[in-house]
């Protein structure tokens, strides 16, 4: 692998050379000053982003474990909580949740298809006794290129007035509107791989006052992941453990160059991303994976009828040094997936476009 590869996986994504810069600079101390200073810009900036004056905090870990933080912090075993899957990472919160003995009670949709709202509401609505604990979603579904409807689920649970609402926002968050406080979503995990544009080995959770009071009833065992150690070392500006100093530096960079675009713009970047990637792939006469009325901002899936799909990312990857992702689970071999999330440009798609088409013409 060289510099010139282009990386169009759903994650992680390219890194701007002004954070790449940031990674390379000599460590400073998390007990500093210096990193106090940055921490601090760091932090306001993650409100920032996230739409919120909730606290955001950060994570020495990847996705999967703000994922784990997300659960552990908030709920009891034997909890009642309903889980949205519609691909691999909504299975993730239902196996997350198993491992914890919450009570799983699944919401399904075949994988390329959104979840239902309806389904959410039917449930919370014949919940009187107010047992469901939770409704865990994932936004962006990563394996199928699918968008869950949020919004809609949200309102729903707003109308059950008990149940948190916990959302893994990995693909969607810096890629597509979610105003946190606006909506009043309790706890979103989102990890530095993504619409981030830096590398892996951050996650975050946004945390509302109503997750806070939960937790202070909360009943499984944490330790390092306890949030609440986040929040005390947060408000001092450092953090509880050692974190990856450099990577906090760089994503100092890159929060500074998304305030400068503006959220409107970041979201009208991945929306042109998308359009311009599906119109191109449907010009090529490739089946999309996800209709386009649930398509995600962040990732495209295609299901070539015909076609190998292993055989069409060696080629890209060995003739165009452009990487793709291919499918996951049941889905490996059936479908690919092109990622148009955080740093990747319209260069870069058009340079895909044109490549893939070569391979195809074959
Ligand atoms: N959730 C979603 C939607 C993802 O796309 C990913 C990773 O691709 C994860 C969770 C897990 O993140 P990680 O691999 O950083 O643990």
């Amino acid at each position: 692998m060289d510099d010139k590869q282009i990386l169009m996986i759903p994650g992680p994504t390219p890194v701007p050379e002004q954070a790449l810069l940031a990674l390379a600079k000599q460590p400073i101390g998390h007990r500093s000053s210096e990193f106090g200073c940055i921490f601090e810009e760091v932090l306001q900036n993650l409100q920032w982003l996230h739409q919120t004056q909730n606290d955001v905090l950060m994570l020495t870990a990847s996705g999967t474990g703000a994922m784990e933080a997300g659960i552990i912090n908030f709920l009891s075993p034997g909890d009642r909580v309903l889980v949205g899957c519609n691909g691999k990472f909504g299975d993730r919160w239902a196996d997350l949740a198993t491992t914890y003995n919450l009570n799983v009670e699944k919401i399904t949709a075949d994988w390329g298809k959104p979840l239902d709202p309806e389904q959410f509401r039917e449930k919370l609505e014949a919940d009187t006794e107010k047992q469901i604990k939770a409704v865990i979603v994932t936004h962006s579904e990563t394996s199928t290129g699918v968008i869950n409807d949020l919004e809609t689920i949200n309102r729903h649970v707003k109308t059950h007035g008990e149940a948190l609402i916990i959302v893994d926002a990995v693909t969607s968050l810096g890629t597509v509107n979610i105003p946190v406080d606006e909506w009043g979503i309790d706890v979103v995990v989102s990890a530095s791989q993504k619409g981030y544009m830096i590398p892996p080995g951050l996650g975050f959770v946004s945390v509302s006052e109503k997750a806070w009071e939960a937790y202070k009833t909360a009943k499984m065992p944490r330790f390092y992941l306890d949030l609440d150690k986040y929040r005390q070392f947060q408000a001092k500006n450092t953090t509880p453990f050692t974190p990856p100093i450099n990577l906090m530096m760089a994503l100092q960079v890159s929060l500074q160059m998304m305030k400068k675009e503006g959220l409107a713009n970041i979201f009208a970047r991945h929306q042109r991303l998308m359009n311009a990637t599906r119109a191109a792939l449907k010009q090529l006469n490739l089946p999309l994976f996800a209709p386009d009325n649930v398509a995600s901002p962040a990732i495209t899936a295609v299901a070539p009828v015909q076609a190998d799909t292993e055989q069409i990312l060696k080629i890209m990857k060995n003739r165009y040094d452009i990487a793709l992702a291919g499918g996951q689970d049941h889905l490996k071999g059936k479908i690919f997936r092109i990622g148009h999330l955080g740093f990747v440009t319209d260069r870069d798609i058009l340079t895909a476009i044109g490549s893939l088409e070569a391979t195809l013409i074959e």
